[in-house]
């Protein structure tokens, strides 16, 4: 390998944090949620690793789905967005993939197939949200229409939550006060928590639940939270430094020079830029481990490369070790340095950085 930016993703990790999201609700099941190339971990690789104990896996859509059809994973897929056309529910019934419904408009689309076995189907409510769902005025409707139609076999309940990484906002038990009050008199599974509902709301777990960026090891959280605090990060984000300088007081770093030395500074470049997928937006001062100790960026992320701060490491040279983030240096402490949350900061790793698993 010659460029050194590699992410090195802990299995043990994800099957840990997946068990403990089975754990907060012993009596339910966990659809892990692997949309996104696995939040950019690796979808195939972490259904494999997950596959003996996972009770199925969300992706967003079939072309994701069928990634791992072909890769030979066997649980259950469940596609989260659903179908966005007609001619995909074939493959679908098929392939016994579960399917999220979300309008009324699809459930025509379905009742109109010529499909060879059923398909179990996870309708979805619009409970607060006000992106995709059934609005709830129509839902029981949908239900039992759902329900006559013998392309259908199973119906799982759900919804999505807006809010639920604020933990002070009421608008998750508003939404979830909505799904209940609908959903009362229907006899059938209910899923409505992703990693923040399963790690911090008792009233939405139910019976599936959909862990996403809680597998990986990140915290909804802004702030401490007895669960999340459980959660062991998998994703480890270095690069090596390949040349060193000292400039003098007065002297700038980088593109547009928004890096000034007020005193003799030891100026690390390490291989690694936006088009790896570390952010532009990590200005000077965002955190860094050299040889495990915090250091900072100095500078403008640019394409390629980044200046990190080596003044208090005269030790660290030409392939010293940085570590952007991982265990010790989380995505979500790097996350608000670059106006964004962790999700993003996992999804956009490109795929010239290396993978490696352990
Ligand atoms: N369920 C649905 C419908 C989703 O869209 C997502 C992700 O956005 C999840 C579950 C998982 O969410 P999280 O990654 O916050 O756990």
């Amino acid at each position: 390998m010659s460029r050194a930016a590699r992410i090195t993703i802990d299995l043990d990790a994800i099957r840990h944090n997946y068990r403990l999201a089975r754990s907060l609700n012993s009596a339910g099941k966990a659809v892990a949620i692997i949309k996104a190339n696995g939040y950019g971990h690796g979808a195939v690789e972490i259904a494999k690793s997950l596959e003996p104990e996972a009770d199925a896996f969300g992706v967003a859509c079939i072309e994701e789905g069928i990634e791992l059809v072909e890769a030979g994973i066997d649980k259950p897929i469940l596609l989260l967005e659903g179908f966005f056309e007609a001619s995909e529910l074939e493959y679908i019934s098929e392939k016994g993939m579960w399917c999220a419904v979300h309008s009324v408009a699809q459930i025509d689309q379905i009742a109109d197939a010529n499909l060879s076995k059923p398909i179990n189907i996870w309708l979805k409510m619009d409970s607060g949200m006000h992106r995709l769902g059934v609005h709830p005025d129509d839902y029981q409707q949908a239900y039992t229409r759902l329900k006559s139609l013998d392309n259908v076999a199973d119906v799982v309940l759900m919804s999505h939550f807006a809010c639920a990484d604020e933990l002070d906002k009421i608008a998750t038990q508003e939404q979830v006060a909505v799904f209940n009050a609908v959903t009362a008199d229907i006899d059938a599974p209910v899923s409505l928590a992703n990693s923040a509902g399963v790690l911090a709301w008792n009233d939405a777990r139910r019976d599936i639940m959909r862990p996403g960026l809680m597998l990986y090891g990140a915290t909804p959280f802004p702030q401490a939270q007895e669960n999340a605090d459980k959660l062991i990060p998998a994703m480890t984000l270095t690069s090596e430094v390949i040349a060193v300088r000292e400039i003098q007081p007065g002297q700038c770093v980088g593109y547009a020079g928004s890096f000034c030395a007020d005193a003799p500074t030891r100026v690390g470049t390490v291989a690694l830029g936006y088009a790896d997928g570390y952010p532009r937006h990590a200005g000077t001062g965002t955190p860094v481990l050299v040889n495990g100790q915090r250091s900072r960026i100095i500078g403008r992320v640019s394409m390629d490369m980044l200046a990190v701060d080596l003044t208090d490491f005269p030790d660290a040279g030409v392939g010293t070790e940085v570590e952007f983030w991982g265990k010790n240096l989380t995505a979500a402490e790097i996350a608000p340095h670059c106006a964004t949350i962790p999700y993003t900061l996992f999804t956009g790793i490109t795929r010239r950085v290396h993978k490696k698993y352990i």
